[in-house]
C-alpha cells in the first residue's frame, strides 16, 4: 500500500509535544480514542470549520446555518432507520477476546482489493471462513459469527430508567437539518433549491475505533443538506462533488493524495453515492461522503411526525418533496489530513533538518509570531503584539536564539515571524520571515496588518 512519507506515531507525538492534541483524560491514563486539542490544535480546527462555514454558508448564494440539539425526540431516529439498521458486522475472537469489524478484516487482509460494501453478512462469513483470515491481534482463526451492533449511544431523561425515556446522543447531525427544512425554508423564504448546513458533535459507539483522530467515538461533522427538485438531482450531485474537492484543493492539499470512490452497494434509499478519499499516513481512506439521499428523509419525516413536509413552489403552486443531495466532512477527519499533508522534515544545507507544518496560513493557529531580537527590544515588540492581536491570533515567543525560535514557529506552522531589531526603534520597520521559503522581507508596522491580512485569506 502507498503511504505519506509522514507517520503516524510522528504525528501523534508532534501534536502531543506542540499542544496541538492530547490524549483524553491522560492524567487518569487516558480513555482509550478520546484525545483533547490543546491551545494550538483548538485554533487549528476552528479555522478549518470556519473555512469550511465561510465556503459552504456565508459564500454561498442560499444555503443557511442552523445549529440543532444534540439530544433530538428518539421518533427522529425511527424515522431515520437508525435504530433499526444503524449497525456494523462485528466478529469476536474466541481465542483473545477482541473485537473486530468484518469489513475491516476484509479490507486490510485483501488489501484494499475487495470491497466489503458490497458483501452481505453471509458473503463475508464465507470469504473469512475461504481465505482463513486470521486475527490481528492474536494471529488464531477462531471467530464468532457475524453479529450486528447498533453503533448509537443510549442514555435516559428524567429521573426513572424506564424504556419510555431512553434518548440517543445524536449518531450524525443531518437530522438536525432535516427536522428544521420548513422552519429553515418559511423563515429565510428560501426559494428551492437551497442548503441547510451545521457543525457539531455526533457519537458513535464504534466496534474499532482508531487511528488517532480518525475514527473516534465523539467527532465533529461538517454537513450540509442540498434540497432541490427531482431531475435536477444528479446534475446537482455532480456539482457538489466537484465543490467538495475544489475545497480540499484550495486548502491546498495536492491532487495526488485525494481521489473519488464511488459506492457500488447503496444504502437502500441513496440513488448515488460516493466519498472523497484521502492518502492517510496508514492507507487511503475516507475523508468525507456526498451522497443523493431522494426524498427519503423528508418523506420519512413526513410520515413518522405527521407533519406535511411539502414544498410549495411560488411560481407554478406545485407541491413536492425535495431532494437531497448530502455532503459530509469529519471536522476531525479533515484536521487529521490537514496534518498529514502539511508534515514535512526538510533537509537544510549543512545536514541540519527542520520540521515544518506547511498549513495554508488560513488554517495556521497563529498568524505570525512576534519576536523580539533581543531581550531589551521587549516593550516595543509587546506593542506591536497588542496591535496585531486586535486583528489576528499571534503568538509570542522571547526566549532562546533567534533560530530556535524560527523552529519552534516552523513546527506549529506560524507562517511569518515578525522580528522586531534595532532598526525597528530608528525606522518602524521589522523583518517578515516566510516560513516555507525561509527568506525575509522588511516591511514597515504600518504595512503589515494589510500584508497579513492578504497572505492569510481564504
Ligand atoms: P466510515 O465508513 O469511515 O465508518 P461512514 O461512511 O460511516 O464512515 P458517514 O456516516 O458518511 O461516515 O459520516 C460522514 C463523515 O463523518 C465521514 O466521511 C467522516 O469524515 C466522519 N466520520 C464518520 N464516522 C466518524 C468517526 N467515528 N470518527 C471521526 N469521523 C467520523
Amino acid at each position: 500500500m502507498t503511504t505519506n512519507a509522514v507517520t503516524m506515531e510522528k504525528l501523534v507525538a508532534l501534536c502531543k509535544a506542540r499542544g496541538i492534541i492530547f490524549p483524553g483524560s491522560e492524567i487518569y491514563g487516558g480513555m482509550g480514542n478520546t484525545w483533547d486539542y490543546g491551545p494550538v490544535g483548538v485554533e487549528i480546527k476552528n479555522n478549518i470549520k470556519r473555512a469550511w462555514w465561510k465556503r459552504f454558508v456565508t459564500e454561498s448564494e442560499n444555503s443557511y446555518g442552523v445549529d440543532a440539539a444534540i439530544l433530538m425526540n428518539s421518533r427522529v431516529w425511527e424515522a431515520s432507520g437508525h435504530t433499526t439498521s444503524f449497525s456494523d458486522p462485528k466478529m469476536d475472537c474466541k481465542s483473545c477476546k477482541t473485537r473486530h469489524r468484518a469489513d475491516n478484516l476484509i479490507e486490510n487482509f485483501s488489501k484494499g482489493t475487495v470491497d466489503p460494501d458490497t458483501m452481505s453478512n453471509d458473503e463475508m462469513e464465507k470469504y473469512i471462513e475461504e481465505h482463513h483470515v486470521k486475527c490481528p491481534v492474536c494471529g488464531n482463526f477462531n471467530w464468532t459469527n457475524i453479529r450486528t451492533f447498533n453503533l448509537m449511544f443510549e442514555t435516559s431523561r428524567g429521573v426513572t430508567d424506564e424504556s419510555q425515556n431512553k434518548i440517543y446522543l445524536r449518531p450524525e447531525t443531518a437530522q438536525g437539518e432535516f427536522v428544521n427544512f420548513l422552519n429553515v425554508q418559511r423563515t429565510t423564504r428560501a426559494k428551492v433549491p437551497f442548503g441547510i448546513a451545521q457543525i457539531g458533535k455526533a457519537f458513535r459507539n464504534e466496534i474499532t475505533p482508531g487511528n488517532f483522530i480518525f475514527r473516534t467515538i465523539e467527532f465533529e461533522q461538517m454537513e450540509h443538506q442540498w434540497f432541490c427538485k427531482a431531475g435536477t438531482d444528479e446534475d446537482y450531485y455532480r456539482q457538489f462533488k466537484q465543490k467538495a474537492l475544489t475545497f480540499l484543493l484550495d486548502l491546498g492539499f495536492k491532487e495526488e493524495h485525494l481521489r473519488f470512490h464511488d459506492h457500488e452497494k447503496l444504502a437502500h434509499y441513496a440513488k448515488e453515492a460516493c466519498d472523497i478519499q484521502y492518502l492517510y499516513p496508514m492507507g487511503w481512506q475516507e475523508l468525507n461522503g456526498i451522497h443523493n439521499r431522494t426524498d427519503y428523509d423528508l418523506t420519512r419525516h413526513q410520515e413518522y411526525s405527521g407533519k406535511t413536509l411539502t414544498y410549495v413552489d411560488p411560481v407554478n403552486s406545485e407541491r413536492f418533496i425535495p431532494y437531497v443531495i448530502e455532503y459530509s466532512i469529519g471536522a476531525d477527519r479533515l484536521m487529521l489530513a490537514v496534518l498529514s499533508e502539511a508534515y514535512e522534515e526538510e533537509e537544510l544545507e549543512g545536514g541540519d533538518v527542520r520540521n515544518v507544518m506547511h498549513f495554508h496560513p488560513a488554517l495556521a493557529a497563529y498568524k505570525a509570531a512576534v519576536l523580539p531580537l533581543q531581550k531589551n527590544l521587549a516593550p516595543h515588540a509587546r506593542e506591536l503584539l497588542a496591535k496585531l492581536k486586535k486583528h489576528f491570533s499571534v503568538s509570542y515567543d522571547e526566549a532562546g536564539s533567534i533560530g530556535k525560535r524560527y523552529r519552534r514557529q516552523d513546527e506549529i506552522g506560524t507562517p511569518f515571524c515578525v522580528t522586531v531589531d534595532f532598526d525597528t526603534l530608528e525606522n518602524g520597520t521589522v523583518t517578515v520571515r516566510d516560513r516555507d521559503t525561509m527568506s525575509q522581507i522588511r516591511l514597515s508596522e504600518n504595512e503589515l496588518i494589510d500584508f497579513l491580512r492578504e497572505k492569510c485569506a481564504f
